[in-house]
């Protein structure tokens, strides 16, 4: 069995209060699930330091150097962070990334001790013209053709359908499960360990009223929530009810 992970992904969201408040509503509970904070980069010691299993929400994919505002890998490893997103649908649609800049996000992210959270997921004119299962193969190839299937056995996989972010609209648990179903099995043609123990979260607008049945899909293994990840308490319910 898989134990589920609830990552809360601030974006550039959040303050010293938050987290201060956000770490006092977390330490004083204890979850089945591993509870991940991604708040922006410069908090991350803060969240560290007060007990929080931390990641980074991008990190560049070069080692070090002329790379004005960019997160290095190496830094945020020696800081605590234990996790990395890379490429979640903001960073590809606002920032550019494409997938092979995400695949070589993954691989520097792994050398320097992160683990990698990939977001794969379809806009909604994909959605709509039945290309879901084209578009997240597709990504998550990228990142199988570049490393071997053997680099996603230190990983974790986040759905996320684009026309579910920041839009009030969830997947139904049907579609969510039927698209994790779909990734599982795409792993498992090339590595069936992998794909049993691989956990994969899903995301797009989960909150403290859907997660529980989201959370209950045989093929999903916790969630990546947004907005909600902002307010301790709904945070809070959101961990607990995870697995
Ligand atoms: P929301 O939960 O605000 O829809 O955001 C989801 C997300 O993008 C998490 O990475």
């Amino acid at each position: 069995t898989r134990k589920q992970i609830v990552a809360g992904n601030w974006k550039m969201n959040g303050s010293k209060e938050l987290l201060s408040q956000m770490s006092e509503t977390l330490n004083s509970e204890s979850f089945q699930a591993d509870v991940i904070i991604f708040p922006p980069a410069m908090l991350i010691e803060q969240a560290v330091e007060k007990g929080l299993t931390v990641g980074t929400q991008s990190v560049s994919e070069y080692k070090e150097g002329a790379y004005t505002g960019e997160i290095q890998a190496s830094l945020a490893s020696s800081l605590g962070a234990t996790y990395t997103l890379v490429g979640h649908s903001e960073r590809r649609a606002l920032y550019g990334e494409s997938d092979e800049v995400v695949a070589n996000k993954f691989a520097h992210a792994q050398e320097q001790g992160l683990t990698p959270i990939l977001c794969v997921g379809e806009t909604e004119e994909e959605r709509e013209s039945e290309q879901t299962e084209e578009v997240v193969a597709r990504q998550i190839n990228a990142v199988i053709e570049k490393l071997g299937i053997a680099a996603l056995a230190n990983s974790v996989i986040a759905y996320e359908p684009v026309w579910a972010i920041g839009t009030g609209k969830t997947a139904s648990p049907e579609q969510a499960q039927a698209v994790h179903k779909f990734i599982r099995n795409l792993l498992s043609e090339q590595d069936e360990q992998i794909a049993k123990t691989l956990r994969l979260l899903y995301g797009g607008s989960v909150n403290e009223k859907n997660s529980e049945l989201l959370f209950a899909q045989e093929d999903i293994d916790g969630g990546l929530i947004g907005g909600a990840s902002l307010k301790p308490e709904n945070f809070l319910s959101i961990c607990k009810s995870a697995k």
